[in-house]
């Protein structure tokens, strides 16, 4: 997978997509990311990347001719035209299943916007879709993108490697994760579920299943409205004291 950044730091985004997994998957080949300084297409007299919006107000935009600049640059350096998404407080909330979507695509280009956003024409013309990250408002769309970056790419397969799989984690199944421990086997007064170190693999896959759907039942219960519990399921979470329609 390629991931562009089209943004006011390349810096910022540089270094965190360097780090520790995605950091490893560059090195490897699996991914490649590439950091793009908007500055350096903006070619009118002052070299500005924003302006004073049309209609009044106090903020500036952010001009749309150097981001489409930008943008067909990167285009010319992919086979393909990449998927061109902005990260943006508009945009449909961004989900694990959007992700999974996302991560069989091979070019990803994320529009950071910065100071009130974008001017609308560039967005009409190039952007294919708008991710949030939640409704709440940034100063910028360096980390949204970076979030963005980091969720997907961990997804493409050879990221992870089989000690960090991702398909029991929260979300992948419509379920949070079960509790994890790690050793010593008491701390503080507190033990491990015995199940856990029986070495029965079996009895330890049911011990996860059910204490996923307990989790899920117990801090995320809307979470069972969006999928197809079996009446096994449904049973043993009465049985534990949640009530399933
Ligand atoms: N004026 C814009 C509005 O009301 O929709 C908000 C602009 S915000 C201050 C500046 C930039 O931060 C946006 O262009 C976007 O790229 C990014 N941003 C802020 N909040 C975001 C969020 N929740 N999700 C994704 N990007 C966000």
């Amino acid at each position: 997978m390629r991931i562009d950044f089209i943004t006011l730091f390349p810096e910022m985004c540089q270094a965190v997509m360097s780090e520790s997994v995605i950091g490893r998957a560059q090195k490897s080949g699996i991914l490649e990311v590439n950091c793009h300084q908007l500055r350096d297409f903006a070619f009118d007299k002052h070299k500005r990347v924003d302006d004073t919006t049309y209609g009044g107000g106090m903020g500036m935009l952010m001009k749309a001719e150097p981001i489409a600049l930008c943008f067909e640059n990167i285009c010319e350096q992919t086979n393909e035209r990449p998927h061109f998404i902005y990260m943006s407080p508009q945009g449909k909330t961004l989900t694990q299943n959007r992700l999974k979507e996302l991560s069989q695509i091979n070019n990803i280009c994320i529009l950071c916007g910065h100071y009130e956003g974008v001017d609308q024409r560039v967005l009409d013309e190039f952007v294919d879709e708008e991710i949030s990250i939640g409704d709440y408002v940034l100063t910028g769309g360096e980390l949204p993108a970076l979030v963005l970056a980091d969720a997907v790419a961990r997804l493409v397969p050879g990221v992870l490697s089989n000690d960090e799989c991702f398909t029991d984690e929260s979300h992948f199944n419509g379920l949070i994760e079960y509790p994890q421990y790690t050793k010593p086997i008491e701390w503080r007064g507190k033990e491990v579920p015995p199940v856990l170190y029986s070495g029965h693999h079996a009895n330890v896959e049911k011990w996860r299943k059910e204490n996923s759907l307990l989790n899920t039942a117990k801090k995320r219960p809307e979470m069972l409205n969006e999928i197809q519990l079996s009446q096994k399921e449904k049973q043993f979470l009465e049985e534990n004291g949640y009530n399933i329609k």
